[in-house]
Parts: structure tokens; sequence; C-alpha cells
């Protein structure tokens, strides 16, 4: 067995009793305790004299213990010691609370470094619980993310002897020589010696930059990896001409970006490999009509497509769409949990047997007594919302079947190469002509009855409007429900209106009736939380108002503003906001800014930061241990530079000098569980 792989049990002072608390850091084998990293460093590099020490700061001492420490006195459940310790321009006291082990190491005239927050008190200077370290420790010393049961300083042991173990065998370097220098990236024994103990900040700077670049660098191996894996021979061919008669009958004309995403998946069909395409578009820039054109032309070519949503709601209207767009010429089948036993059944059937020639659904569509006859293409809608796993597993149901992936959220590009980097992308950066900018204000709630009068103008010109709320049901927090709005909103303001009320916790008939009503005109004003964020498009509704705007993110804000905007007549959102701060109004400013879905997506990541930019999981966003995708962007591209280099030379990484390289992707996968890697 290699080093790397053995348990931590081999690790000199790993007991089973340690396992346990390592195990539950996800430290496992050698190899995950020399790559779990410290998250930060106590600086015992430089010291202040006592005479110079700062009340409140936290700083270093390198002190003598100048008289034997008093102890064991309890007060108020806490047993004290005290001590007092000199360096020769001062005095300083040192407390220490509960913590016998430490008052009894601490000897009489020997040397020690304290490191703690400096206190004055009656006169003379003071630390209490302070870090107590031999006065030959290393000059930082690491932080790292703890359990209880086990110290820093016992995990930092195991770490330096599992280093030890690992420097012994695993000498070898997973990047390549050429790619160190032409990158300036230090050797990894060098990297993970001094990312645990490093001896300046300097090197703990240049291990810091090699990793990055190493977990970068092995995530874009592995997306490479995957691209090509997901290349595959189909005997899935459709000649383009098959599209001809369903783009002649449009009601519209496309726009050149549409045009050239249809023409990108149109290309892909003749070539006897599998497509594996990303559209990308803002918020109504006309993605489904891309999706209908393939489901299209693979329908006239004898194949059945999917369309798979995220919600019941958004899987019923695009089953809706399509159907009207084909006309009578193919049949479109919907397919969600929603449908009765029977509804399933039948549904299930002409699946099987290939008169269904388009399907649409949800989850519903991945379960396994669902098999296609001829599946030809498969297109996920807002795939943000599906992991890489998913994704494939649809993929799985037929013969190498064509993947189209549709995302209305825009991210920064930068992004979307970690998360589609297994894909082709066609971009949609062009609205349908006539779409009108959607005026967006941000007002605080003194302007409620102003708005309510707007809304009212709105409906009595005969169009629409949306409420949005961020809660269901009036709950501890005093935030604005969908259920009360919707009943105190008919009652009251709206009184004589017709009011309806959407929200995630009503049964899926429930959802389609309102949804239903509200596209045909019967519910005038619709109270919804953010169940209406994916897709619905009714292009009547020309108003939204965003009740405690700043409860969203604002790629949400902007995903929910889509729903407006949608057809010919000038659109409105409103966001209400009573959040006081510089930040809150920052960002709702740049709402109001632009209606660019990709320049909202920057101002999120970089207001907020990628762990929250969209809850990271997920969306098939990596965990990644050391680079962060927001700070990391340069080193990045640099990565992906140098492994598509690789991966060019050996697509499977199947060479000798790259087996550490290959393990490393492994691993990476693994622990990313919905990142499948075969
Ligand atoms: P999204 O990209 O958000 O999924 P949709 O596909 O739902 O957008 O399209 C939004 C609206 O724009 C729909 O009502 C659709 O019929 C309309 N639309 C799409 N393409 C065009 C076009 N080229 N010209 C005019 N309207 C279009
Ligand atoms: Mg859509």
């Amino acid at each position: 067995m290699r080093t790397r792989d053995m348990n931590v049990q081999y690790i000199k002072g790993v007991g089973e009793k340690r396992a346990q608390l390592l195990k539950k850091l996800g430290i496992e084998t050698v190899w995950d305790a020399v790559h779990y990293y410290p998250r930060a460093y106590l600086d015992f590099s430089v010291c202040t004299p006592i005479a110079q020490l700062t009340p409140g700061e936290t700083a270093c001492v390198r002190g003598i213990v100048g008289c034997p420490v008093s102890g064991g006195m309890v007060k108020q459940g806490m047993t004290i010691y005290k001590t007092v310790v000199t360096d020769g321009s001062d005095v300083m006291h040192l407390t220490i609370f509960n913590n016998k082990f430490l008052a009894q190491r601490l000897e009489e005239g020997e040397t020690y470094l304290f490191y703690g927050k400096v206190t004055r008190q009656y006169g003379s200077f003071e630390m209490s619980n302070p870090m107590v370290e031999a006065p030959d420790a290393g000059s930082f010393l690491p932080v790292y993310p703890l359990t209880a049961g086990l110290t820093g300083r016992q995990l930092s042991t195991i770490i330096q002897n599992a280093l030890t173990l690992w420097a012994k065998d695993e000498t070898g370097d997973l990047i390549d020589t050429d790619i160190r220098q032409e990158y300036k990236l230090a050797h990894a024994l060098f990297a993970l010696k001094n990312i645990h103990a490093p001896e300046t900040m300097h090197d703990m700077e240049v291990a810091r930059r090699r990793l990055i670049f190493e977990e970068l660098f092995v995530l874009q191996c592995g997306m490479a990896m995957l691209k090509r894996e997901n290349r595959l021979k189909t005997p899935i061919r459709v000649k383009s001409a098959a599209a001809q008669p369903f783009l002649q009958s449009l009601p519209f004309e496309l726009t050149g970006a549409q045009r050239r995403a249809i023409d990108d998946c149109l290309k892909d069909f003749t070539t006897g490999e599998a497509m594996n395409r990303l559209i990308q578009g803002d918020v109504g820039s006309g993605k489904t009509v891309v999706a209908a054109a393939c489901l299209y032309a693979m329908a006239q070519s004898g194949y059945q497509g999917a369309m798979m949503a995220p919600t019941e709601i958004l899987a019923k209207q695009h089953a809706q769409t399509l159907q009207s767009l084909f006309g009578d010429s193919v049949p479109v089948t919907l397919l969600t949990g929603g449908l009765t036993a029977k509804q399933k059944r039948i549904a299930k059937q002409h699946i099987a047997d290939g008169t269904a020639q388009v399907v649409v659904g949800t989850h519903a569509l991945l379960t396994e007594d669902v098999t296609f006859a001829r599946l030809g293409l498969v297109v996920t809608d807002e795939q943000h919302r599906f992991g890489v796993r998913q994704r494939s597993t649809l993929g799985e149901k037929g013969d190498a079947p064509h993947i189209l992936v549709m995302s209305a959220t825009p991210i920064p590009r930068t992004l979307s190469l970690i998360i589609y980097g297994d894909l082709d992308v066609s971009v949609i950066d062009e609205l349908p002509k006539g779409r009108q900018k959607i005026s967006t204000y941000a007002v605080d709630s003194s302007y409620r009855a102003r708005i309510y009068a707007f809304v009212k103008k709105q409906l009595d010109a005969g169009l629409q409007a949306y409420i949005v709320c961020p809660a269901v049901e009036e709950g501890e927090t005093d935030l604005h429900a969908a259920v009360t709005d919707a009943k105190v909103l008919s009652e009251e303001t709206f009184a004589g209106y017709r009011v309806g009320l959407l929200h995630g916790k009503m049964k899926p008939k429930e959802k389609q009736k309102v949804m239903a009503d509200f596209a045909a005109g019967d519910i005038q004003l619709l109270v919804a939380t953010t169940v209406i964020e994916v897709g619905i498009d009714v292009p009547n509704a020309v108003l939204m108002v965003v009740e405690n705007a700043e409860r969203f993110g604002l790629s949400q804000l902007h995903q929910l503003r889509g729903r407006v905007g949608r057809g010919s007549e000038k659109s409105y959102c409103v966001l209400i906001s009573d959040a006081e701060g510089e930040a809150a109004s920052q960002r709702l400013e740049a709402l109001c800014k632009t209606n660019d879905g990709f320049a909202i997506a920057d101002a999120d990541l970089r207001l907020r930061g990628p762990g929250d930019f969209f809850g990271a999981r997920q969306h098939g966003l990596p965990q990644l241990q050391i680079a962060d995708l927001l700070q990391d962007m340069d080193t990045l591209r640099e990565a992906r530079a140098a492994s598509q280099r690789v991966i060019a030379a050996d697509p499977l990484l199947k060479a000798e000098e790259h087996y550490q390289l290959k393990d490393a992707v492994v691993r990476l996968f693994r622990r990313n569980g919905d990142m499948a890697l075969n």
C-alpha cells in the first residue's frame, strides 16, 4: 500500500480513539492528514518586550517564569492558577483558568513563549490563558479547525508525524517540473512542510500559492478528462434540415444569438459524437425556443427528446409552450410526480413504446422505471439546480444521447469554467427585439401606499402584477409572508380585485391551478414566494413588487425580475427594503442600474463572495480546500492553461509520471460526490 493510503492509525500518536476524532475532521488516511491545511497562523516570530505591550492587543512575549505557579484557587466554579513572567523590561501577570496541565508545565526560572491578548489591570500587564510554547518552537504555529476532544497541539503533532511518513515515500510531485518552472511553483514537499510549519510568512505564501495552483490544476484536469470522457461516439445523427419547418413556423424572428445557438446544436447532431452543450443566456433571452428547435429536429428524425425542469410548475409550462410551438406536428408528453398513478403509467408506456416523441418532466424522469424507446436528446433547464451527476444519469437512459443544458443564472464566466468546464458553451447575449428595460426602483416601506396605487393602476389597465414575499407563513420573523399578505391585501387594499396566492408548500395541483388562472388572466395580482423565480412566463404581467428585498441574493432578484418584461408593455420592478446600511443599499442599487445578468452576477459574487453566491453544493460548485474561487481567478486561468496541455498529451493520465496527478483528480472528484468521474 502506498503511504498516502495508509490509515491514520499508522501515524505515530494516533490510536483508535484519536482516529475516530480525526475522522470527524475528514482525516482518514495519511494523505488526508498532510492535506488538512491550517486556517491561520499564530505569529511567534516577533516578540514584544513587556514594557512595550499595548493593552487590548494580541502579542507574543518571550519571558521567564518568575515564581512557582500558585494554584488551585477555586472561584465561581473555576480553578485559577497565577504566576508572574518577566523579560527584564517589565513584569507581566499570568492567569490560567481550569488548565492544570498547563499550570504544571510552567517551571520557575524557565523561558517560554506566551501568546495571547494583553490587558492592563491595577497598573500591571496581564495575560489570561495564553498559548504557551517552548522557546524553540517554530516561528509560526498553525491553527487548525478542530473538533472537541482534540487540541491544536495534538493535531499539529499528528500532522507533523504524518508529514514525516509522507516525506519518506512520497517524494514525487504531481505537477510536472516544466509547469512548476513556468508558473514559478514550489515543489510539493516544500509546499506541504511550509503550509503546516513555516519559518517565515514568505515561505508560507510560496507554499500556499503552490497548493492553490495545485488544487485548481487538479480540478481543471478532472474537468478536461470529464469533457473528453463525455465525447461519446453516438449513432444518433440528425440532419440540420430537419429543424427547418419549425424555424419557418415561428411567430417571431429569432435573434442572432438564438440562431447561432441553434446552429451550434444542429451542427453537433451531425458529427457522430454526442453533444454536451450549455446554452447560457440571461432570463428572457429565449432559451426555450432553442431547446424546442432541437427537440423538433430529433422528433422529425425519429428520435425521442426529453426535457427536464427543476419544478413541476416549470415542467408543465414547458410542456404547454412546446406544444403550442409544435402545433400538431409533434406530440408532447408530460411526466411529473404530480400526475395520478394512472396518468403516469400511460405516460411511461408511451415513452417506452416510442409514441411519446417529446417528454417534459421533473426529476421523475430520472427514476429507474422510465425507459425510452429511442432517446436522442436530453435537455435540462436551469441546470444550476441539477448536479453533474443527475445530468449524466439522464444521459445513461439512452444510447449516448445528445445533451443540452440550459442555464438562466448568468454566472461570472470564470466560475462557469469550473461548473461547466466539461461542456461546450453557446452564449445567448442578446434579448429579443422590442424588449424594454425593466425599470427598477429600490425604496423603503414609506412608499407603500404609492406603490399599491401604482399596482392598482396597472391592474385597472388590464395588466397583471406579482408581489413576492420571502416567507410562506408568518413565523418568528417579522418578514412579509405570502399567506398573510395575500389574505390582508385581498380583503383590504385590493378588495374587488382578483388576488391569488402561490407558495412552495401548496400541493402541486393547487399550484398548477393558480398558475393556470394567472396565465389566463383570471388572477390579476399574484402574491407569491420565490417559487415563481424559475421560468414562469406570463407576458401580461408587467409589475413585480418584492418585499424584504434585502433577503434575496442579487442574482435571485434578477431572476425574479425576469418574470416581468416578457411582453411588449413597459415593465417595472419595485424592491422594498427597510434594511439599513451601506452594503444593503449598494446591492439593490446594482439591480436598479443594470438589466445585464452577467454584470449583476459579477457584482453579486464580488459583494457576497463565492460561498454565498449560490449555496455552493446545491449548484455543483466543487468544495475546495485552499483555493478561493473569487480571490484566485488569475491562478485558475493559469492552472487551466497548464491542465489543457497535460490532458492533450495524456488524455487519461495513463503515463507512469502522471500517477500522482490522476490519484489527486480521483480524490477531488470523489470528495465532490456529485461530480462523477469514471
Ligand atoms: P428564457 O431564456 O428565460 O427561458 P424564454 O424562452 O422563456 O426565455 O422566452 C421568453 C419570452 O420571449 C417567451 O415569451 C418567448 O416566446 C419570447 N421570445 C423568445 N424568443 C423571441 C424572439 N426571437 N422574439 C420575440 N420573442 C421571443
Ligand atoms: Mg427558461
